[in-house]
């Protein structure tokens, strides 16, 4: 019998609920705490464990020891995700290794930060966001797996909309 994909039931009651946009996908079953990293020192959000096994690569994703661990989101630190009993597991380890260091925005529909603020200059923009806001809002994104910090990325689209200055006329 044919399975098919459907959106996360957590999100979609969530959707239901009218949160706003960027925390849609966000965790939602458990409060999500922060920690400062013990190898670089940023502050780190907890992650659910469904996260962790989906971004950990095999074979290393059959070691990965159940505990509460949280994401260092710097692409200059190796440690990916660490809990406060001293497990850890490094960023070389991820799938997504590569496209931390090359600065992905939205894991879910594979776009750039690059590819955002090179939109934002040419002000097409508008078009790439509301993309992304509706195929979140119709549950089709997956950030709580796909996106390493298991974060919706909306958040981050709008920090480089503030970082970004209009070009003037
Ligand atoms: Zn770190």
């Amino acid at each position: 019998m044919l399975v098919t994909r459907q959106p996360c039931i957590k999100q979609a009651n969530k959707h239901k609920q009218g949160k706003s946009m960027s925390d849609c996908c966000a965790n939602s079953s458990s409060k999500v705490t922060v920690q400062a990293c013990p190898q670089c020192g940023t502050a780190c959000k907890s992650v659910e464990m469904p996260t962790l096994y989906h971004q950990v690569r095999f074979p290393e994703n059959q070691g990965i020891i159940s505990d509460t661990y949280y994401f260092c989101p710097s692409k200059d630190c190796a440690t990916a995700y660490f809990s406060i009993s001293g497990n850890s597991v490094p960023k070389q380890q991820l799938k997504t290794h590569q496209d931390i260091q090359n600065d992905k925005l939205c894991y879910c529909f594979d776009i750039g930060a690059a590819d955002y603020l090179s939109a934002l200059s040419t002000n097409h923009a508008e078009a790439i966001k509301n993309f992304v806001m509706q195929r979140t809002k119709s549950g089709e994104c997956t950030c709580g797996l796909r996106n390493p910090s298991g974060q919706c990325c909306l958040a981050r689209f709008k920090q480089l909309e503030k970082g970004h200055s209009p070009a003037v006329g």
